[in-house]
């Protein structure tokens, strides 16, 4: 059976005054998939996933994301996705199972709901010990995990993570990539954005952006067929870095 689109973007186009920051992307993301979205600095990932999650308003093209008109109804599209950046994790100084609590509360969980969930992710991560301790004294990677976590505690359609593992060690990485894999297993669609080329093998599919275009889109397989590589490093470096 076919699986079914949970992102469509058409010729989908940012300006910015004469700048072109994101040229006419067009390209689908299946139910389950892994997406890994790359370009180097500047390239305009940022920019393309701002109109995806519905915050910005494409200057041409179209795209949908979980069935919802990213132009037309933003709102829809923000309770159906779940997003985590690089830079903002959690509140540090709230603790484990506040912070929870307060995003439960702002992705509209009721109460009893958020005691389910938060008692499911607890457990789930093995951080009965640290609950109340505040999100400021754990380790970094700790606190990735938990946001991650915390970016699904309302069973999202779709995650978007941009660059989710900047800056932690290669074993924390790892398991945040077993996470990912566990989700995407469950029937949730993760986007994600990284400058780690180990990584990008680690996707169902990679896209990689070029001054605002996608210069190639497939399975890291064919992609290190196509530009005859052994590794996305290379494939990377051929395509990206000219
Ligand atoms: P990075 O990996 O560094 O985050 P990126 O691929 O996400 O890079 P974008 O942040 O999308 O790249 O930026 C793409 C281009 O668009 C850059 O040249 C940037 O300066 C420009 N740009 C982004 N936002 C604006 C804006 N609001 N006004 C003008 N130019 C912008």
């Amino acid at each position: 059976m076919k699986k079914e689109n949970v992102i469509e973007a058409t010729n989908l186009t940012k300006t910015f005054g004469d700048f072109t920051a994101v040229d006419a992307i067009t390209f689908e993301v299946k139910k389950g998939e892994i997406f890994g979205f790359l370009g180097a600095n500047g390239a305009g990932k940022t920019t393309a996933m701002k109109m995806l999650i519905g915050i910005s308003i494409p200057s041409n093209g179209k795209a949908t994301v979980a069935g919802f008109d990213v132009s037309k109804q933003p709102e829809d599209i923000k309770k159906n996705i779940g997003y985590m950046s690089q830079k903002f994790a959690l509140y540090d100084d709230l603790t484990v199972q506040e912070n929870i609590t307060f995003f439960g509360g702002i992705y509209g969980l009721k109460r009893s709901q958020i005691k389910i969930k938060s008692e499911e992710l607890i457990t789930n991560l093995g951080l009965q010990e640290v609950a109340n301790d505040l999100v400021g004294s754990l380790p970094l990677g700790w606190k990735q995990k938990i946001a991650f976590s915390v970016a699904l505690l309302h069973d999202p359609k779709i995650i978007f993570l941009d660059e989710p593992t900047g800056s932690v060690d290669p074993i924390t990485r790892r398991q945040f990539w077993e996470m990912i894999y566990q989700t995407a297993h469950e029937g949730t669609t993760v986007f994600v954005t990284t400058h780690y080329m180990d990584e990008a093998e680690y996707c169902d599919r990679v896209s990689i952006m070029v001054n605002g275009k996608i210069e190639a889109l497939d399975t890291p397989k064919k992609l290190k067929e196509q530009f005859e590589v052994d590794n996305m490093n290379d494939v990377f470096l051929k395509l990206a870095r000219g």
